[in-house]
């Protein structure tokens, strides 16, 4: 398995990692497969969408926003429920498949780390198969 570290500089922010996780399946000797890419975090996640346009993410993360606006009426005390949220909805992990060792990705997919409590440092842990 291979670990990526991703740095967010904002509390919201999608962060391409289309690339990183190709230089780790080109490592991984495995012609036909899948890869998993999975975040082991409570407040982070992990999506596959379009990466040409960045109004695409922008937008996202602006509905996902008043969808769970960060200020409510949360029970849980650290402050971040909205954050817990939203990474329960996008969801922990993706999976790729690949075809002649490399990522098949649709032309308009790329994969995003997506952080709702940032900045911080993180991991992300890819598995190829
Ligand atoms: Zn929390």
């Amino acid at each position: 398995m291979k670990e990526l570290s991703v740095t967010s500089r904002v509390r919201n922010e999608m962060i391409d990692i289309t690339e990183s996780v190709s230089r780790a399946v080109a490592d991984a000797p495995v012609e036909a497969g899948f890869c998993v890419v999975f975040v082991p975090h409570t407040t982070a996640a992990v999506t596959i969408n379009e990466n040409a346009d960045p109004d695409v993410p922008r937008d996202l993360l602006a509905k996902l926003a008043s969808v769970y606006p960060q200020e409510d009426h949360y029970h849980h005390s650290e402050g971040n429920s909205d954050a817990h949220l939203k990474a329960a909805l996008v969801g922990p992990s993706v999976v790729i498949p690949l075809r002649e060792g490399r990522l098949a990705l649709g032309r308009w997919q790329g994969i995003f780390f997506c952080e709702f409590d940032g900045p911080r440092r993180r991991q992300v842990w890819i598995q190829v198969r």
